[in-house]
């Protein structure tokens, strides 16, 4: 598909202008459970909220042994604000037992995906963030959305999405896709009604089941 590369180059240029998502800033350390627990942390609330709730719970625990050793209140506490506090302290709880109990995070995507409390997203964000391993590309809601608008996919299972883009995107860009369009889709493709008027990539998008834009 010959406007997947254009896409890609103009979503560069524009996010030059902007902070990346906090999974992907956690690529920047390359620990991969730090990446994963971030990931279980972010889940329904937003970026500000997991930066905040994620750099409160790293200062006190942040290894598994760590997480484990926190009482179960406290560690409530400490990601209170992160919402579902009582099912994300369990869920963490359950897996840093698992990765203790292994020895260190899985690299596999199957492997990741076998404990319970890790799905497919969880398991490509610490894969290609955490592990720096981009042979996968982790589809969230944003993703998925904008890539059935352009028409690059038409899928309803994030899961096809991602077999879809992996096999039109080239391999060189898979580590950004999911920044770029994750930050795309929070700015100016935003679910309920996106910006088309503002957006730098318009010309190229069949704008596929949008009802609705500003
Ligand atoms: S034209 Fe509208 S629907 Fe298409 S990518 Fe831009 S903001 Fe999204």
């Amino acid at each position: 598909m010959d406007i997947v590369i254009p896409v890609i180059k103009t979503l560069q240029k524009w996010i030059k202008d902007y902070e990346h998502p906090t999974l992907r800033r956690s690529a920047r350390e390359r620990n991969p459970y730090k990446t994963l627990i971030s990931c279980l942390l972010s889940l329904r609330t937003q970026d500000v909220n997991t930066d905040k709730v994620s750099s409160a719970l790293f200062k006190v625990a942040d290894t598994p042994e760590e997480i484990l050793k926190l009482p179960l209140r406290k560690l409530e506490k400490l990601i209170f604000s992160s919402g579902y506090y009582k099912n994300k302290a369990k869920t963490i709880k359950h897996v840093s037992k698992i990765i203790l109990e292994k020895g260190k995070v899985p690299s596999d995507l199957n492997e990741l995906m076998s404990i319970k409390g890790i799905g497919r997203k969880t398991a490509t964000i610490t894969r290609v963030f955490g592990f720096g391993k981009a042979d996968c590309i982790p589809v969230d809601v944003h993703v998925h959305v904008i890539a059935n608008r352009l028409g690059w996919v038409k899928e309803k299972n994030p899961e096809k999405t991602e077999e879809g883009l992996m096999k039109i995107i080239p391999r060189k860009y898979w580590f950004e896709v999911n920044t770029l369009f994750v930050l795309y889709g929070k700015k100016i493709c935003q679910t309920q009604s996106p910006f088309c008027s503002k957006c730098v990539i318009r010309k190229y998008c069949k704008r596929i089941d949008v009802k609705r834009s500003r």
